[in-house]
């Protein structure tokens, strides 16, 4: 590359595009609110972590040594944000009277096998030291107490169900989620006791005579921790305040992260937010949505949206990334699985080209010169425009010069969209759905003796074949302009 374009990130806190600066001259330091592992995550979940895998391997790929927090809640994230709710991890235990260690173990696990199938850079993926790795919140627990005590004294106050924090002892409390907090807008004042409507809990007792699965001794009597506190005290404890980069889905810009940051203005001693580095991060970053029509987004409802439904229904999980990747991630993006077809095709294509590469740079020298990626370096540059670096990933390929200098190109662009384009193989990505019983063996053998068929005019034979595969589910699309020679229903 000739030359780099700065890097501008749009930065919540301030509401505009900002060159990014790191504190640590040739470092980055991220930390993404993780899930709580109290259920599956559902797609819309997954496009936040897409989101702050693309922003790593953007950092990565500027050169940035990186280092990228994600953690795992196995504790203390409330099923309402005002305190007043159960704890969703307790909750589910008891809805499938099962420890809540075992609950968290394994929806952890199946957060870590869709975080595989995205191709979201991490230990599962890949060996690289700039990969993101996870911190779990129940090993973080006797730092939190740590971190309440040297807080407590100046901004919090004790009731009995808790140690809260006062919103009104830090400087520009809400200015993230550009809140008016005199009178707490927003928020819900449902715990007897408290002093300002926005405040929140640090430790939650646990009520006499109650036993909770989880639970610790602290100053404050035994009990559990409040979920805001966790993500200050594994982001302060990794990666020092301030770090660079906070990123979480647009919910969390409301209540979430302004309950950090007030919590990190506490912890650091430092007060307005018009430095953003007293909030602990110079900048944060939000996603925003994926959105469905039919509801089939919430984890309540039966057949909700986990990237595994995507899968048993045949589509190759790195559609979805693709489908990620085409809108802005601060554009709200609709799911429909007509998006997500329109997205495998796509993916298709690129990798047919890439096909088509691979065999042109057999037959020709190996290629000379770099092509010049200086745009896909501007694109990705300009707050994480993904979908402008995929169309010139597309263009690559019918570009002029030799295949192997194109692959290389294509390359360099898949680092950081991720989408396995020179692996993939088109076999790969046909819509196999789980149901089918019909081995790919049998379809291609069936279609193998349909073309003889065909080929000597004995079309009886032909169109018998044919209808044996529709009987198990496969439709033969001869000349379909999309190059799927069949699916399977
Ligand atoms: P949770 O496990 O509920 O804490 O959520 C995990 C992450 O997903 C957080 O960063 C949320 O902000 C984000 N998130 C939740 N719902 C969606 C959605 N529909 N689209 C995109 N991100 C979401
Ligand atoms: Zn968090």
């Amino acid at each position: 590359m000739t030359e780099t374009a700065p890097l501008k990130l749009f930065n919540s806190l301030n509401r505009q595009l900002e060159p990014f600066q790191p504190v640590h001259p040739g470092e980055a330091r991220v930390y993404t609110c993780g899930p709580t592992v109290y259920n599956y995550p559902h797609i819309g979940n997954m496009r936040a972590y897409v989101f702050a895998d693309v922003l790593g391997r953007t950092l990565s790929f500027k050169g940035y040594k990186l280092t990228h927090v994600i953690n795992i809640t196995d504790v203390g994230h409330l099923t309402d944000d005002a305190d007043a709710g159960e704890d969703k991890m307790e909750k589910m235990a008891s809805a499938q009277a099962q420890s809540i260690w075992d609950i968290a173990e394994h929806y952890k696990q199946a957060y870590w096998a869709d975080v595989k199938a995205l191709n979201i850079r991490g230990p599962m993926n890949s060996g690289e030291p700039s990969a993101a790795h996870w911190t779990i919140a129940t090993d973080y627990v006797p730092q939190m107490i740590d971190f309440a005590k040297g807080i407590a004294e100046k901004h919090c106050y004790e009731i009995d169900s808790g140690l809260y924090f006062d919103v009104s002892t830090v400087a520009d409390y809400g200015r993230l989620a550009r809140a008016v907090t005199e009178d707490g807008e927003g928020r819900i004042d449902e715990v007897e006791g408290k002093r300002n409507a926005a405040d929140f809990a640090i430790w939650r007792k646990t009520p006499a005579g109650e036993k909770r699965q989880m639970e610790w001794d602290s100053p404050w009597g035994r009990g559990a921790p409040g979920w805001h506190l966790e993500c200050s005290v594994m982001s302060g404890a990794v990666l020092g305040f301030p770090f660079d980069i906070h990123t979480g889905g647009i919910d969390h810009r409301e209540i979430h992260h302004p309950n950090e940051i007030a919590q990190n203005q506490a912890y650091c001693c430092t007060n307005g937010l018009d430095n953003a580095e007293n909030s602990g991060a110079r900048v944060w970053m939000h996603n925003n949505f994926l959105v469905e029509r039919s509801g089939k987004m919430s984890k309540s409802s039966g057949e909700f949206l986990r990237l595994q439904l995507l899968i048993d229904k045949g589509y190759h999980p790195l559609a979805y990334r693709m489908m990620c990747l085409q809108a802005h991630y601060r554009s709200e993006l609709e799911f429909s699985w007509e998006g997500l077809g329109a997205a495998l095709v796509r993916l298709k294509r690129m990798v047919i080209g890439v096909e088509r590469l691979k065999a042109r740079a057999e037959l020709e020298p190996a290629g000379q010169a770099d092509l010049n990626l200086d745009q896909i370096d501007e694109r990705i540059s300009n707050d994480l425009n993904t979908s402008e670096v995929l169309v010139i990933a597309e263009s690559i390929a019918g570009m002029k010069g030799y295949a192997s200098d194109r692959l290389a190109a294509i390359n360099t662009a898949d680092k950081i969209l991720g989408l396995n384009l020179l692996t993939l193989d088109r076999t790969d990505l046909r819509i196999r759905p789980k149901a089918a019983t019909i081995s790919e063996a049998e379809i291609e053998a069936t279609l193998a003796a349909r073309k003889e068929a065909r080929a000597s005019k004995d079309f009886a034979t032909s169109d018998r074949l044919r209808d044996e595969l529709a009987a198990q589910g496969v439709e033969v699309m001869d000349g379909d302009p999309l190059g799927w020679e069949w699916t399977l229903g």
